[in-house]
Protein backbone atom coordinates (compact mmCIF):
# COMPACT_ATOMS: atom_id res chain seq x y z
CA UNK A 1 0.00 0.00 0.00
CA UNK A 2 2.87 2.00 0.04
CA UNK A 3 2.26 3.73 3.70
CA UNK A 4 5.75 3.87 5.24
CA UNK A 5 7.21 3.13 8.26
CA UNK A 6 6.74 4.69 11.42
CA UNK A 7 7.33 5.35 14.83
CA UNK A 8 4.07 6.62 15.73
CA UNK A 9 0.95 4.19 16.58
CA UNK A 10 -1.06 3.77 13.11
CA UNK A 11 -4.82 4.25 13.19
CA UNK A 12 -6.66 2.75 10.13
CA UNK A 13 -9.84 4.08 9.46
CA UNK A 14 -12.29 2.50 7.25
CA UNK A 15 -14.60 4.53 5.75
CA UNK A 16 -14.95 8.29 4.79
CA UNK A 17 -18.77 8.81 5.31
CA UNK A 18 -20.07 11.16 8.70
CA UNK A 19 -18.26 9.30 10.93
CA UNK A 20 -14.73 8.53 9.56
CA UNK A 21 -14.07 12.17 8.69
CA UNK A 22 -15.44 13.52 11.93
CA UNK A 23 -12.71 11.54 13.19
CA UNK A 24 -10.00 11.92 10.51
CA UNK A 25 -10.39 15.69 11.46
CA UNK A 26 -10.36 15.35 15.09
CA UNK A 27 -6.82 13.08 14.60
CA UNK A 28 -5.50 15.79 12.20
CA UNK A 29 -1.83 16.71 13.61
CA UNK A 30 -1.76 14.41 16.50
CA UNK A 31 0.95 12.50 17.03
CA UNK A 32 -0.41 9.27 14.91
CA UNK A 33 -0.40 8.01 11.68
CA UNK A 34 -3.56 7.70 10.11
CA UNK A 35 -4.64 5.62 7.48
CA UNK A 36 -8.37 6.44 5.84
CA UNK A 37 -9.70 4.04 3.75
CA UNK A 38 -12.40 4.09 1.37
CA UNK A 39 -14.18 2.08 -1.48
CA UNK A 40 -15.13 5.56 -3.42
CA UNK A 41 -12.51 8.41 -3.25
CA UNK A 42 -14.95 10.68 -2.18
CA UNK A 43 -17.22 11.42 0.11
CA UNK A 44 -21.42 11.60 -0.23
CA UNK A 45 -23.98 13.33 1.19
CA UNK A 46 -26.27 11.38 1.66
CA UNK A 47 -29.68 12.99 2.57
CA UNK A 48 -29.32 14.89 -0.74
CA UNK A 49 -29.23 11.45 -2.59
CA UNK A 50 -32.98 11.95 -3.48
CA UNK A 51 -32.46 15.14 -5.23
CA UNK A 52 -29.89 13.59 -7.52
CA UNK A 53 -32.52 10.82 -8.20
CA UNK A 54 -34.99 13.35 -8.99
CA UNK A 55 -32.73 15.44 -11.42
CA UNK A 56 -32.62 18.56 -8.77
CA UNK A 57 -28.84 18.54 -8.07
CA UNK A 58 -25.72 16.80 -10.22
CA UNK A 59 -24.27 14.46 -8.68
CA UNK A 60 -21.03 16.28 -8.35
CA UNK A 61 -22.33 19.03 -5.98
CA UNK A 62 -23.48 17.05 -2.96
CA UNK A 63 -20.04 14.91 -3.15
CA UNK A 64 -16.50 15.66 -2.16
CA UNK A 65 -13.17 14.62 -2.72
CA UNK A 66 -11.56 13.03 0.31
CA UNK A 67 -8.13 13.87 -1.08
CA UNK A 68 -9.02 17.08 -0.67
CA UNK A 69 -11.01 17.30 2.99
CA UNK A 70 -7.15 15.89 4.38
CA UNK A 71 -4.96 17.84 2.26
CA UNK A 72 -2.09 19.14 4.41
CA UNK A 73 -2.97 16.93 7.50
CA UNK A 74 0.40 15.74 9.02
CA UNK A 75 1.10 11.82 8.75
CA UNK A 76 -2.23 11.29 6.76
CA UNK A 77 -2.71 8.99 3.93
CA UNK A 78 -5.77 8.41 1.97
CA UNK A 79 -6.01 4.65 -0.51
CA UNK A 80 -8.74 3.82 -2.35
CA UNK A 81 -9.79 0.49 -0.80
CA UNK A 82 -12.20 -2.18 -0.78
CA UNK A 83 -11.86 -3.31 3.18
CA UNK A 84 -12.63 -7.34 2.50
CA UNK A 85 -12.00 -8.93 5.98
CA UNK A 86 -10.60 -8.24 9.79
CA UNK A 87 -7.74 -10.59 11.21
CA UNK A 88 -7.83 -9.21 14.54
CA UNK A 89 -5.50 -11.72 15.53
CA UNK A 90 -3.02 -10.41 13.53
CA UNK A 91 -4.27 -6.35 13.61
CA UNK A 92 -4.22 -7.05 9.75
CA UNK A 93 -6.59 -5.88 7.41
CA UNK A 94 -7.17 -7.84 4.22
CA UNK A 95 -8.31 -5.37 1.15
CA UNK A 96 -8.85 -4.80 -2.84
CA UNK A 97 -5.11 -3.76 -2.92
CA UNK A 98 -3.31 -5.74 -0.41
CA UNK A 99 -2.53 -6.02 3.12
CA UNK A 100 -2.23 -3.08 5.86
CA UNK A 101 -1.49 -3.65 9.77
CA UNK A 102 -2.64 -1.52 12.56
CA UNK A 103 -2.28 -0.70 16.05
CA UNK A 104 -5.94 0.81 16.18
CA UNK A 105 -8.98 -0.07 14.40
CA UNK A 106 -11.71 2.48 13.47
CA UNK A 107 -14.71 0.83 11.17
CA UNK A 108 -17.15 3.50 10.09
CA UNK A 109 -18.29 1.63 6.84
CA UNK A 110 -22.11 2.93 7.32
CA UNK A 111 -25.18 0.88 6.59
CA UNK A 112 -26.63 -0.84 3.43
CA UNK A 113 -30.13 -1.63 1.85
CA UNK A 114 -31.75 -3.95 4.04
CA UNK A 115 -33.65 -6.02 1.40
CA UNK A 116 -35.14 -8.46 4.48
CA UNK A 117 -34.72 -11.02 2.54
CA UNK A 118 -36.72 -10.66 -0.34
CA UNK A 119 -34.55 -11.62 -3.03
CA UNK A 120 -37.13 -10.66 -5.89
CA UNK A 121 -37.43 -7.37 -4.55
CA UNK A 122 -33.61 -7.23 -4.05
CA UNK A 123 -33.30 -8.07 -7.59
CA UNK A 124 -35.69 -5.67 -9.59
CA UNK A 125 -36.41 -2.88 -7.39
CA UNK A 126 -34.08 -0.37 -7.01
CA UNK A 127 -32.21 0.98 -4.04
CA UNK A 128 -30.95 4.74 -3.12
CA UNK A 129 -27.56 4.29 -0.82
CA UNK A 130 -24.95 6.01 -2.80
CA UNK A 131 -24.48 8.19 -5.70
CA UNK A 132 -24.51 5.48 -8.57
CA UNK A 133 -27.94 4.20 -7.43
CA UNK A 134 -29.27 7.55 -7.74
CA UNK A 135 -28.05 8.19 -11.15
CA UNK A 136 -29.38 4.54 -11.78
CA UNK A 137 -32.59 6.03 -10.81
CA UNK A 138 -32.35 9.25 -12.62
CA UNK A 139 -32.25 7.71 -15.57
CA UNK A 140 -34.48 5.04 -15.24
CA UNK A 141 -37.09 7.67 -14.26
CA UNK A 142 -35.93 9.68 -17.56
CA UNK A 143 -35.99 6.42 -19.80
CA UNK A 144 -39.35 5.12 -18.69
CA UNK A 145 -40.83 8.67 -19.79
CA UNK A 146 -39.01 8.47 -23.14
CA UNK A 147 -40.37 4.58 -23.58
CA UNK A 148 -43.76 5.82 -22.72
CA UNK A 149 -43.74 8.44 -25.20
CA UNK A 150 -43.19 5.39 -28.02
CA UNK A 151 -46.17 3.08 -26.68
CA UNK A 152 -49.39 2.60 -27.92
CA UNK A 153 -50.40 -0.33 -25.06
CA UNK A 154 -51.88 1.89 -22.54
CA UNK A 155 -51.03 -0.46 -20.08
CA UNK A 156 -47.47 -0.53 -20.72
CA UNK A 157 -47.80 2.91 -20.78
CA UNK A 158 -49.01 3.37 -17.25
CA UNK A 159 -46.47 0.63 -15.97
CA UNK A 160 -43.89 3.23 -17.19
CA UNK A 161 -45.96 6.14 -15.93
CA UNK A 162 -46.40 4.71 -12.31
CA UNK A 163 -44.22 4.92 -9.02
CA UNK A 164 -44.36 2.64 -6.33
CA UNK A 165 -42.21 4.14 -3.51
CA UNK A 166 -41.64 1.44 -0.22
CA UNK A 167 -41.03 3.35 3.15
CA UNK A 168 -42.55 6.15 4.69
CA UNK A 169 -39.41 7.49 6.36
CA UNK A 170 -37.70 10.64 5.70
CA UNK A 171 -36.01 9.10 2.22
CA UNK A 172 -39.26 7.74 0.86
CA UNK A 173 -41.40 10.88 1.89
CA UNK A 174 -39.13 12.99 0.22
CA UNK A 175 -38.65 10.89 -2.65
CA UNK A 176 -42.22 10.96 -3.05
CA UNK A 177 -43.24 14.62 -2.82
CA UNK A 178 -39.97 15.00 -5.25
CA UNK A 179 -41.78 12.51 -7.69
CA UNK A 180 -45.24 14.67 -7.01
CA UNK A 181 -43.44 18.01 -7.91
CA UNK A 182 -42.06 16.50 -11.33
CA UNK A 183 -45.47 14.99 -12.16
CA UNK A 184 -47.17 18.37 -11.53
CA UNK A 185 -44.62 21.05 -12.67
CA UNK A 186 -42.03 19.90 -15.10
CA UNK A 187 -42.96 16.27 -17.14
CA UNK A 188 -46.15 17.66 -18.87
CA UNK A 189 -43.46 20.11 -20.18
CA UNK A 190 -40.99 17.95 -21.68
CA UNK A 191 -43.70 15.36 -22.53
CA UNK A 192 -46.54 17.51 -23.75
CA UNK A 193 -47.34 14.28 -25.91
CA UNK A 194 -48.05 12.44 -22.78
CA UNK A 195 -51.57 12.01 -20.70
CA UNK A 196 -50.09 12.93 -16.99
CA UNK A 197 -53.20 11.99 -15.18
CA UNK A 198 -52.15 8.38 -16.20
CA UNK A 199 -48.95 8.82 -13.85
CA UNK A 200 -49.52 8.07 -10.16
CA UNK A 201 -46.70 7.90 -7.36
CA UNK A 202 -47.75 5.40 -4.97
CA UNK A 203 -45.92 5.30 -1.40
CA UNK A 204 -46.42 1.88 0.58
CA UNK A 205 -45.82 1.82 4.41
CA UNK A 206 -46.14 -0.79 6.89
CA UNK A 207 -46.83 1.17 9.73
CA UNK A 208 -50.37 3.83 10.68
CA UNK A 209 -48.31 6.71 9.49
CA UNK A 210 -46.17 8.56 7.48
CA UNK A 211 -42.39 9.70 9.61
CA UNK A 212 -43.08 7.51 12.21
CA UNK A 213 -39.75 8.66 14.11
CA UNK A 214 -41.47 12.44 14.15
CA UNK A 215 -43.63 13.75 16.55
CA UNK A 216 -47.51 13.82 15.87
CA UNK A 217 -48.09 17.14 14.23
CA UNK A 218 -44.95 16.54 12.01
CA UNK A 219 -46.10 13.66 10.86
CA UNK A 220 -49.94 14.44 10.24
CA UNK A 221 -48.72 17.53 8.29
CA UNK A 222 -46.72 15.51 6.14
CA UNK A 223 -48.88 13.21 5.29
CA UNK A 224 -51.31 16.40 4.63
CA UNK A 225 -48.73 18.04 2.02
CA UNK A 226 -47.99 14.57 0.72
CA UNK A 227 -51.96 14.31 -0.07
CA UNK A 228 -51.88 17.56 -1.85
CA UNK A 229 -49.57 16.83 -3.65
CA UNK A 230 -51.11 14.03 -5.34
CA UNK A 231 -49.16 10.99 -3.54
CA UNK A 232 -51.54 8.04 -2.72
CA UNK A 233 -50.56 6.77 0.63
CA UNK A 234 -50.99 3.25 1.76
CA UNK A 235 -50.73 2.46 5.00
CA UNK A 236 -50.47 -0.76 7.26
CA UNK A 237 -49.42 -2.38 3.87
CA UNK A 238 -45.90 -4.52 3.17
CA UNK A 239 -44.17 -5.40 0.10
CA UNK A 240 -44.29 -8.98 -0.33
CA UNK A 241 -43.07 -9.72 -3.67
CA UNK A 242 -42.02 -7.77 -6.96
CA UNK A 243 -41.47 -9.43 -10.38
CA UNK A 244 -40.45 -6.58 -12.31
CA UNK A 245 -44.11 -5.22 -13.49
CA UNK A 246 -46.11 -6.46 -10.17
CA UNK A 247 -45.73 -5.48 -7.00
CA UNK A 248 -47.90 -8.09 -4.80
CA UNK A 249 -48.40 -6.65 -0.97
CA UNK A 250 -49.99 -8.35 2.20
CA UNK A 251 -53.63 -6.72 1.29
CA UNK A 252 -55.56 -6.98 -2.17
CA UNK A 253 -53.67 -4.21 -3.36
CA UNK A 254 -51.39 -4.61 -6.09
CA UNK A 255 -49.71 -2.35 -8.26
CA UNK A 256 -48.36 -2.32 -11.45
CA UNK A 257 -45.06 -0.24 -12.41
CA UNK A 258 -41.07 -0.28 -14.05
CA UNK A 259 -40.11 1.56 -11.06
CA UNK A 260 -39.85 0.13 -7.62
CA UNK A 261 -38.15 2.31 -5.38
CA UNK A 262 -37.23 0.60 -1.95
CA UNK A 263 -36.62 3.09 0.96
CA UNK A 264 -38.62 0.60 3.38
CA UNK A 265 -34.61 -0.40 5.77
CA UNK A 266 -31.03 -0.21 6.05
CA UNK A 267 -28.88 -2.70 8.26
CA UNK A 268 -25.09 -1.78 9.07
CA UNK A 269 -22.09 -2.65 6.49
CA UNK A 270 -20.15 -4.33 9.12
CA UNK A 271 -17.28 -5.88 8.03
CA UNK A 272 -15.83 -9.67 7.75
CA UNK A 273 -13.47 -11.49 10.40
CA UNK A 274 -14.82 -9.79 13.52
CA UNK A 275 -14.92 -12.88 16.68
CA UNK A 276 -18.95 -14.20 16.80
CA UNK A 277 -21.10 -12.42 18.96
CA UNK A 278 -19.19 -9.22 18.10
CA UNK A 279 -22.22 -8.32 15.18
CA UNK A 280 -25.86 -8.49 15.72
CA UNK A 281 -27.08 -10.85 13.50
CA UNK A 282 -30.26 -9.02 11.98
CA UNK A 283 -29.09 -5.72 11.70
CA UNK A 284 -25.69 -6.60 11.08
CA UNK A 285 -24.44 -3.44 13.44
CA UNK A 286 -21.28 -4.11 15.68
CA UNK A 287 -21.57 -4.34 19.44
CA UNK A 288 -19.59 -1.65 20.71
CA UNK A 289 -19.48 -0.21 24.67
CA UNK A 290 -19.94 3.20 25.67
CA UNK A 291 -16.04 4.36 24.41
CA UNK A 292 -17.67 2.78 20.93
CA UNK A 293 -14.51 -0.23 21.29
CA UNK A 294 -15.98 -3.17 20.18
CA UNK A 295 -17.32 -5.73 22.45
CA UNK A 296 -14.31 -8.35 23.22
CA UNK A 297 -11.41 -6.25 21.36
CA UNK A 298 -9.24 -3.99 22.87
CA UNK A 299 -8.11 -1.83 19.63
CA UNK A 300 -11.28 -2.20 18.03
CA UNK A 301 -13.43 0.39 17.31
CA UNK A 302 -17.15 1.28 15.97
CA UNK A 303 -18.56 4.32 14.96
CA UNK A 304 -21.66 5.86 13.24
CA UNK A 305 -24.41 3.87 11.58
CA UNK A 306 -22.46 0.37 11.40
CA UNK A 307 -21.77 0.46 15.52
CA UNK A 308 -24.91 -0.24 17.89
CA UNK A 309 -24.24 1.23 21.49
CA UNK A 310 -27.40 -0.60 23.04
CA UNK A 311 -28.02 1.50 26.82
CA UNK A 312 -31.23 0.70 28.55
CA UNK A 313 -32.23 4.06 26.83
CA UNK A 314 -31.33 2.63 23.56
CA UNK A 315 -31.84 -0.63 23.25
CA UNK A 316 -31.25 -1.08 19.53
CA UNK A 317 -28.93 1.53 19.56
CA UNK A 318 -28.73 5.03 17.69
CA UNK A 319 -30.71 6.18 15.36
CA UNK A 320 -28.92 5.48 12.24
CA UNK A 321 -28.46 9.39 11.20
CA UNK A 322 -25.43 11.52 10.52
CA UNK A 323 -25.94 13.31 14.11
CA UNK A 324 -25.09 10.08 15.87
CA UNK A 325 -22.23 9.28 13.23
CA UNK A 326 -20.86 12.78 13.45
CA UNK A 327 -20.43 13.09 17.40
CA UNK A 328 -19.09 9.71 17.86
CA UNK A 329 -16.19 10.47 15.60
CA UNK A 330 -15.64 13.63 17.31
CA UNK A 331 -15.15 11.88 20.52
CA UNK A 332 -13.51 8.98 19.52
CA UNK A 333 -10.73 11.05 18.44
CA UNK A 334 -10.32 12.67 21.86
CA UNK A 335 -10.66 9.46 23.06
CA UNK A 336 -8.06 7.60 21.12
CA UNK A 337 -5.41 10.18 21.95
CA UNK A 338 -6.39 9.95 25.14
CA UNK A 339 -6.27 6.73 25.92
CA UNK A 340 -2.65 6.69 24.11
CA UNK A 341 -1.59 9.55 26.74
CA UNK A 342 -3.11 7.22 29.67
CA UNK A 343 -5.64 9.73 30.80
CA UNK A 344 -9.45 8.67 31.23
CA UNK A 345 -11.92 8.02 28.98
CA UNK A 346 -15.20 10.01 28.22
CA UNK A 347 -18.48 7.76 27.54
CA UNK A 348 -20.93 8.73 24.68
CA UNK A 349 -23.94 10.69 25.21
CA UNK A 350 -25.77 11.65 22.26
CA UNK A 351 -27.23 15.01 21.87
CA UNK A 352 -29.88 14.60 19.65
CA UNK A 353 -30.10 18.31 17.67
CA UNK A 354 -33.77 17.26 16.23
CA UNK A 355 -35.10 15.71 13.03
CA UNK A 356 -36.83 17.48 9.92
CA UNK A 357 -37.83 16.52 6.26
CA UNK A 358 -38.61 18.24 3.44
CA UNK A 359 -41.66 17.20 0.93
CA UNK A 360 -41.49 19.50 -1.73
CA UNK A 361 -41.80 23.64 -1.93
CA UNK A 362 -42.52 25.31 0.59
CA UNK A 363 -43.55 22.51 2.59
CA UNK A 364 -40.89 20.73 5.55
CA UNK A 365 -41.31 19.50 9.02
CA UNK A 366 -38.91 20.28 11.53
CA UNK A 367 -39.13 18.56 15.21
CA UNK A 368 -36.65 20.82 17.10
CA UNK A 369 -36.03 19.78 21.11
CA UNK A 370 -38.50 22.73 22.50
CA UNK A 371 -39.92 23.88 19.57
CA UNK A 372 -42.63 22.42 16.24
CA UNK A 373 -42.75 24.00 13.00
CA UNK A 374 -44.01 23.38 9.71
CA UNK A 375 -44.62 24.75 5.95
CA UNK A 376 -42.32 27.06 4.35
CA UNK A 377 -40.21 28.49 7.59
CA UNK A 378 -39.55 25.08 8.16
CA UNK A 379 -38.54 24.32 4.35
CA UNK A 380 -36.27 27.66 5.03
CA UNK A 381 -34.86 26.03 7.96
CA UNK A 382 -34.55 22.52 6.30
CA UNK A 383 -32.34 24.02 3.28
CA UNK A 384 -30.17 26.24 5.28
CA UNK A 385 -29.29 23.61 7.88
CA UNK A 386 -28.70 21.19 4.76
CA UNK A 387 -26.74 23.69 3.16
CA UNK A 388 -24.40 24.43 5.90
CA UNK A 389 -24.09 20.48 6.29
CA UNK A 390 -22.57 20.23 2.47
CA UNK A 391 -18.65 19.43 2.50
CA UNK A 392 -17.19 22.39 0.25
CA UNK A 393 -17.77 26.55 -0.59
CA UNK A 394 -17.87 24.83 -4.35
CA UNK A 395 -21.05 22.29 -3.65
CA UNK A 396 -22.95 24.85 -1.17
CA UNK A 397 -22.65 27.40 -3.66
CA UNK A 398 -24.06 25.03 -6.54
CA UNK A 399 -26.72 23.58 -4.76
CA UNK A 400 -27.70 27.46 -3.51
CA UNK A 401 -27.78 28.29 -7.44
CA UNK A 402 -29.69 24.67 -8.34
CA UNK A 403 -32.17 25.49 -5.57
CA UNK A 404 -32.74 29.39 -6.67
CA UNK A 405 -33.08 28.46 -10.34
CA UNK A 406 -35.61 25.31 -9.48
CA UNK A 407 -37.73 28.22 -7.35
CA UNK A 408 -37.63 30.61 -9.75
CA UNK A 409 -37.94 28.89 -12.98
CA UNK A 410 -40.34 25.82 -11.44
CA UNK A 411 -37.59 23.41 -13.11
CA UNK A 412 -35.01 21.60 -12.88
CA UNK A 413 -31.59 21.63 -14.07
CA UNK A 414 -30.28 17.94 -14.85
CA UNK A 415 -33.06 15.85 -16.51
CA UNK A 416 -29.97 13.52 -17.91
CA UNK A 417 -29.55 10.17 -19.57
CA UNK A 418 -26.20 10.46 -19.09
CA UNK A 419 -25.48 6.60 -18.90
CA UNK A 420 -28.45 4.41 -19.35
CA UNK A 421 -29.63 2.22 -16.56
CA UNK A 422 -29.42 -1.30 -17.43
CA UNK A 423 -30.46 -3.88 -14.98
CA UNK A 424 -28.12 -6.89 -13.88
CA UNK A 425 -27.21 -9.80 -16.08
CA UNK A 426 -27.74 -12.74 -14.27
CA UNK A 427 -24.13 -13.67 -13.66
CA UNK A 428 -23.84 -10.20 -11.77
CA UNK A 429 -26.88 -10.94 -9.59
CA UNK A 430 -25.53 -14.74 -9.20
CA UNK A 431 -22.21 -12.84 -7.31
CA UNK A 432 -24.55 -10.95 -5.42
CA UNK A 433 -26.11 -13.85 -4.34
CA UNK A 434 -29.76 -12.76 -5.59
CA UNK A 435 -30.91 -15.40 -7.66
C1 LIG B 1 -31.08 8.47 0.99
C2 LIG B 1 -30.62 8.77 2.39
C3 LIG B 1 -31.10 9.90 3.03
C4 LIG B 1 -30.68 10.20 4.34
N1 LIG B 1 -31.15 11.34 4.94
C5 LIG B 1 -30.73 11.66 6.18
C6 LIG B 1 -31.13 12.87 6.81
O1 LIG B 1 -31.91 13.66 6.23
N2 LIG B 1 -30.63 13.16 8.05
C7 LIG B 1 -29.77 12.32 8.68
O2 LIG B 1 -29.32 12.62 9.80
N3 LIG B 1 -29.39 11.17 8.13
C8 LIG B 1 -29.83 10.81 6.89
N4 LIG B 1 -29.41 9.65 6.32
C9 LIG B 1 -28.57 8.76 7.09
C10 LIG B 1 -27.14 9.23 7.10
O3 LIG B 1 -26.72 9.51 5.79
C11 LIG B 1 -26.28 8.17 7.76
O4 LIG B 1 -26.74 7.97 9.07
C12 LIG B 1 -24.81 8.58 7.79
O5 LIG B 1 -24.33 8.66 6.47
C13 LIG B 1 -23.98 7.59 8.61
O6 LIG B 1 -22.64 7.96 8.54
P1 LIG B 1 -21.51 6.84 8.55
O7 LIG B 1 -20.23 7.56 8.53
O8 LIG B 1 -21.78 5.86 9.62
O9 LIG B 1 -21.72 6.04 7.18
P2 LIG B 1 -21.65 6.55 5.68
O10 LIG B 1 -21.86 8.00 5.60
O11 LIG B 1 -22.59 5.66 4.94
O12 LIG B 1 -20.16 6.23 5.24
C14 LIG B 1 -19.66 4.94 5.12
C15 LIG B 1 -18.43 4.98 4.23
O13 LIG B 1 -17.78 3.72 4.29
C16 LIG B 1 -17.38 3.32 3.01
N5 LIG B 1 -17.31 1.86 3.03
C17 LIG B 1 -18.31 1.00 3.34
N6 LIG B 1 -17.86 -0.27 3.32
C18 LIG B 1 -16.56 -0.21 2.98
C19 LIG B 1 -15.54 -1.20 2.78
N7 LIG B 1 -15.78 -2.50 2.96
N8 LIG B 1 -14.31 -0.79 2.41
C20 LIG B 1 -14.06 0.53 2.22
N9 LIG B 1 -14.96 1.50 2.40
C21 LIG B 1 -16.20 1.14 2.78
C22 LIG B 1 -18.46 3.89 2.09
O14 LIG B 1 -17.97 4.04 0.77
C23 LIG B 1 -18.77 5.22 2.77
O15 LIG B 1 -17.97 6.26 2.27
C24 LIG B 1 -29.80 9.33 5.01
C25 LIG B 1 -29.32 8.20 4.36
C26 LIG B 1 -29.73 7.91 3.06
C27 LIG B 1 -29.21 6.69 2.36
Amino acid sequence: MNIPESDLPRVVIIGAGFAGIAIAKGLKNKNVQVVLLDKNNYHTFQPLLYQVSTASLEPDSIAFPIRKIIKGFKDFYFRLADVKSINSGKKELETSIGKLSYDYLVIATGSQTNFFGNKNVAKFSMAMKDLTQSLDLRSLVLENFEEAVLSKNKQRREELMNFVVVGAGPTGVELAGALAEMKNNILPKDYPDLDFSEMEINLVEGAGKVLEAMSEVSSAKAQKFLEELGVNIYFKTFVSDYDGVTVSTNTDVKFKTATLIWAAGVMGAAVNGLAEGCVIERANRVKVDVYNRVVGEKDIFAIGDVACMQTDDLPRGHPMMAQPAIQQGKLLAKNLIASMEGKELIAFKYHDKGSMATIGRNKAVVDLKRMKFQGIFAWFIWMFVHLMSLVGFRNRTVVFFNWVYNYVRSDKGTRLIVRSFKRKNKKELEAEKFV
